[in-house]
């Protein structure tokens, strides 16, 4: 098997194997394939991670930000290096098509190793002037060991996206990725060492939930960053807090997306596009509710569809692919039990709606439209490709529908209408909002969800404060006196 990695997990510097722990097969979406075989982590291989990642911490911590900054960033240049062999791995671990995971996978985790990279040197405290020639300073120190947790639809990119600004700031990271996708992440371990960075700064374990879970009870662990859904991080969340530990949720949403009928019609049906089928729809941040203005609405609808007609579904390793198949059979069966509901509900489906006749788990674009605000296609969490289209007449009215609801991920509006277009950004009720776009997370921007989305930000200069806690050093120029 090609995609076959030495073992199933990277500790201290090397690779590790647990043959008593149970079978992890990773199938290739595309045809059903087996690619690799891998064990979930023993408890023995758990301590052994700890361990490792315990002392590297210290090590690594007593470096200077410049130093540990280099090694992020000569990390980031291997994997832009390997980006085509990653990316074949990406596609075969994911089923993304090759089109995509060679310009958003593997070049999004290197420009987050870069970005943090640089940002490490700059991690200072402050001189506080106070009372009397007193003063105090402040030094930001690393947590300590912190644990990462991956969801499978951007596998390497969320390994990144934890583990660059958790290095950067002196702590380590043991990462668990998703036992649906739990290749590239090993990659990832290998590039870090190759950089320089001590061995079990960066230790990957694999397993299902009871290995994540393990991972986050144990005392030694100062901070959990999840990317999950939301039943996931309500556990972790929990178990975190008996410890006290610092977390950072990256979770689901249900975003909306509203057109309104001055916008750009070409624009807005690639927003739509953009926000509901990248990745075969299995991205967080999707606007999968796209509130189309009454009089735009069948207008909207054409263009779609036949712009859909245009998409290239097939072999991910074909360049010219661009709709893929999605990750696991399993989430095929969950996808279509969705599209039932849809249709048992009423809604009216206009494009797409079934599961191609092929091997792999392949599934049509679909878009619904005369969907209203209580059918559960409009208010849960698909993860797949199924757009709802609901009709709106008035702004004041698609602000409190959109915002009707208890995710708060992201959202979008289309306008041409300057002042509209930041009033409703400004109504929004979520952790990320675009205007005439949608769906773009570049690493400068923070990035993360408001109510049941997540708690905390990925990306942009605020991850490190998520990754340090800050010391306050109070110093006395005075004699000190006391009442007696
Ligand atoms: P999931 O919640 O099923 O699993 C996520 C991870 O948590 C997996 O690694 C899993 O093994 C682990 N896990 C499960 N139970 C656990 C427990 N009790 N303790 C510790 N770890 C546990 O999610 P998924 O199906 O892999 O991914 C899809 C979800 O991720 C969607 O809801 C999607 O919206 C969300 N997501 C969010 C973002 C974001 O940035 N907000 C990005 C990508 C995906």
């Amino acid at each position: 098997m090609r995609f076959q990695p030495k073992a199933s997990h990277f500790i201290d510097g090397q690779y590790v194997e647990s043959a008593g722990g149970e079978a992890i097969r990773v199938l290739y979406p595309a045809t059903g394939e087996t690619i690799a075989r891998l064990h979930a982590a023993t408890p023995d291989v758990v301590e052994k991670a700890l361990q490792s990642a315990m002392a590297a911490q210290k090590e690594w911590g007593a470096m200077t930000g410049t130093e540990r900054g280099r090694v992020l960033r000569r990390a980031a240049d291997i994997l832009r290096a390997r980006n085509y062999d990653l990316s074949e791995l990406e596609t075969h671990d994911t089923g993304k098509p090759i089109q995509e995971t060679l310009v958003a996978d593997v070049s999004s985790g290197a420009d987050a190793l870069e970005y943090f990279g640089g940002l490490a040197a700059s991690l200072t405290g402050e001189y506080i002037p106070l009372a009397n020639g007193d003063f105090a300073y402040t030094i930001p120190e690393p947590l300590g060991v912190c644990v990462g947790i991956g969801a499978w639809n951007y596998p390497i990119q969320i390994a990144c996206s934890k583990a660059a600004p958790a290095l950067a700031c002196g702590n380590a990271m043991i990462f668990k990725p998703s036992e649906t996708t739990p290749l590239s992440a090993l990659k990832l371990a290998e590039a870090l060492v190759e950089a320089g960075a001590p061995k079990g700064v960066f230790n990957v374990v694999q397993g299902y939930g009871d290995v994540g879970a393990a991972l986050v009870a144990d005392r030694r662990v100062a901070k959990v960053s999840l990317t999950g859904s939301v039943p996931t991080g309500r556990k972790v969340y929990a178990a975190a807090a008996e410890g006290m530990k610092h977390v950072t949720m990256e979770l689901g949403g249900k975003s909306p997306l509203i057109v309104f009928d001055d916008a750009d019609l070409e624009n807005s049906v690639s927003g739509a596009i953009i926000g509901n089928f990248f990745s075969s729809g299995q991205v967080c941040s999707n606007g999968t509710r796209v509130f189309v203005q009454k009089r735009i609405k069948t207008a909207f609808l054409e263009r779609l569809s036949s712009r859909l007609d245009s998409a290239k579904i097939g072999d991910p390793m074909d360049p010219e692919v661009n709709f893929g198949p999605l990750v696991s059979e399993r989430q095929v069966e969950i996808v279509k039990a969705y599209i039932a509901k849809g249709l048992a509900e009423g809604a009216r489906l206009v494009y797409g709606g079934f599961q191609l006749d092929r091997p792999g788990f392949y599934l049509q674009p679909t878009v619904f439209a005369d969907v209203t605000d209580k059918m559960t296609i409009a208010r849960e969490e698909i993860f797949g490709p199924v757009m709802s289209v609901l009709e709106f007449e008035t702004e004041e009215e698609v602000i409190a529908r959109a915002n009707a609801t208890e995710f708060g991920l992201a959202a979008g509006v289309f306008t041409r209408d300057l002042t509209r277009a930041h009033r409703v950004a400004k109504g929004f009720e979520a952790g990320t909002c675009y205007i005439n776009t949608y769906n773009l997370a570049p690493v400068e921007a923070p990035f993360g969800g408001s109510k049941l989305s997540g708690v905390g930000r990925e990306n942009s200069k605020l991850a490190l404060h998520h990754y340090t806690e800050m010391k306050t050093i109070y110093v006395s120029m005075n004699e000190l006196r006391a009442p007696y």
